[in-house]
């Protein structure tokens, strides 16, 4: 009797111990034991040890196709595939952990290729994953870093070894795709940098730091600037110019868009409602809406208050979007750029062919123009394969009943091509570079007097 409750209490306890340390969804050691195994490793390990961080990318939008039920099924689909490819790999193998939702942890010994390991987990999901029923293409990205074994290190080390596997995961789901990036000393000065630069961009709107520039557009039969994209512009007195490329990621990532974005879209409708007025012909204005933008505010509310404000009409107004979004979102803008639509305003799809805008895009927002990306322009008229994209996105766009704008043009023979291709609009530094609102206005007029000139003679 003694006995046998010393055998129940036994098993109960392995039990206990075995639901603290591993994930009921997949079986795998959790979080927990990633952290008990780490400390273990560290003080036992006679050399380095890799660790690295393995997140599913477009989880979201599992979830909002099939719901929890398939995101579930989705991560243990995942983690099959990668325990069957890790089981394949010689001694010592590495040991595969779940955190949470779709991210996963793993240690391994070091290697001479620390990418290696990582490289073959990460192509075992070129084919696609069966999931309830549904056919899913999955890749992941993952963050390496690595630590020096024996070392008996302490809390503190531990929670810095995630945090570099943490920053190099983020980095490496920015590349997209099956990214794998390793930290270094580069990447946490670039974090720095960033963090230094969300810093003093809080107070850039309040202290006058950002202003727009404007870039003309032509349409190319006519020879008229029916147009400017408007680029912002933030020179700040220790960073100096710094490039929206660089600001705006950090504006989207804290929430300073909302703001930012907002006074971008009052201060482009009240420029753009003079410039008629100036140049005796409608001319609009094209403004960046970043994905997320529209994730974190009320686009619509932002619009109307601008339109309202400057008396602008919508038909004056386009919205250059990158299907850079937040996927899983996609219903959501979908139905805020409609209703842009219904107003009166035109959207265009920015950068069409470079991968962040893609054909299914077209099929599920409604798009009136595409803006062919500068890198198919680069090699015009020469390249015989970039002619041809142009021509196919020109076809393709007109099929669809949608204007083409060609961006990035800096030589007449350029112009001259896509207008023989059948574009509809040009811009670039052949046309003119981005200017501030006034000589912006300057080159309206002095554009309009060569017309007329042009047009007489
Ligand atoms: P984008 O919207 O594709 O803008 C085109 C970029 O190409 C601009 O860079 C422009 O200055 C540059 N460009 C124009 N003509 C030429 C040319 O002939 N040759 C070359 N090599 N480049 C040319 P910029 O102003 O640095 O903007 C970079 C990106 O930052 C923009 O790409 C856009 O995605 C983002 N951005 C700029 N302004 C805003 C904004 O107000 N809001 C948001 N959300 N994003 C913005
Ligand atoms: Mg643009
Ligand atoms: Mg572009």
């Amino acid at each position: 009797m003694f006995l046998e409750d010393i055998t129940e209490r036994k098993l109960a306890l392995q039990k206990l111990e075995y639901l603290a340390f591993h994930d009921e969804l997949t079986g795998l050691p959790n979080r927990a034991a990633f952290y008990r195994d780490l400390h273990e490793q560290a003080a036992t390990a006679a050399g380095l040890v890799q660790i690295a961080l393995l997140k599913i990318n477009h989880f979201q939008e599992v979830i909002n196709r099939g719901g929890h039920s398939l995101g579930d099924a989705s991560v243990r689909a995942v983690v099959a595939r990668l325990a069957a490819k890790i089981l394949a790999t010689p001694e010592p193998r590495p040991t595969l952990y779940r955190f949470d939702g779709n991210l996963l942890g793993m240690i391994y010994a070091d290697d001479s290729d620390k990418l290696r390991i990582p490289g073959a987990l990460s192509a075992s999901l070129h084919e696609p994953c069966h999931a309830a029923g549904h056919e899913l293409y999955l890749s992941l990205s993952i963050g390496i870093t690595e630590l020096t074994g024996n070392t008996g290190m302490n809390g503190h080390e531990v929670e810095e070894a995630l945090r570099r596997a943490d920053l190099a995961m983020n980095q490496a789901k920015q590349l997209g795709g099956n990214g794998i990036v390793a930290f270094d000393r580069d990447l946490e000065l670039r974090h720095q940098y960033r963090q230094a630069m969300k810093r003093v961009l809080e107070s850039a709107l309040a202290r006058s730091e950002l202003y727009l520039c404007y870039q003309p557009q032509m349409q190319l039969e006519s020879g008229i600037i029916a147009g400017a994209e408007a680029l912002v512009r933030w020179r700040h007195g220790e960073l100096g110019q710094v490039s929206p490329a660089d600001f705006i990621p950090v504006a989207e990532d804290d929430g300073l868009i909302v703001e930012i974005g907002a006074w971008i879209m009052v201060q482009a409708c009240r420029d753009c409602a003079q410039w008629s007025r100036h140049s005796g012909q409608p001319v609009g204005v094209s403004v960046n809406v970043s994905a997320r933008q529209m994730l974190h505010s009320n686009l619509l509310l932002t619009v109307e208050r601008a339109l309202n404000e400057s008396g602008l009409p919508p038909s004056l107004l386009e919205l250059e979007i990158t299907e850079s979004v937040a996927i899983g979102a996609l219903e959501s803008v979908a139905s805020q750029l409609e209703a842009l639509v219904y107003m009166g305003i035109s959207i265009s799809l920015d950068d069409f062919g470079t991968g962040y805008s893609s054909l299914s895009y077209l099929n599920q927002v409604p798009v009136n123009k595409l803006k062919i990306d500068q890198s198919f322009i680069k090699g015009l008229p020469q390249d015989d394969v970039q002619v041809s994209s142009v021509k196919a996105i020109i076809g393709l766009a007109r099929n669809l009943g949608l204007g083409t704008v060609a961006e990035g043009i800096e030589t007449k023979a350029q112009s001259d091509c896509l207008a023989a291709l059948g574009c509809d609009t040009i811009q670039g530094y052949w046309l003119g570079e981005p200017m501030a609102d006034v000589p912006f206005k300057e080159f309206l007029s002095s554009r309009r007097v060569a017309l007329v000139r042009d047009k007489i003679s």
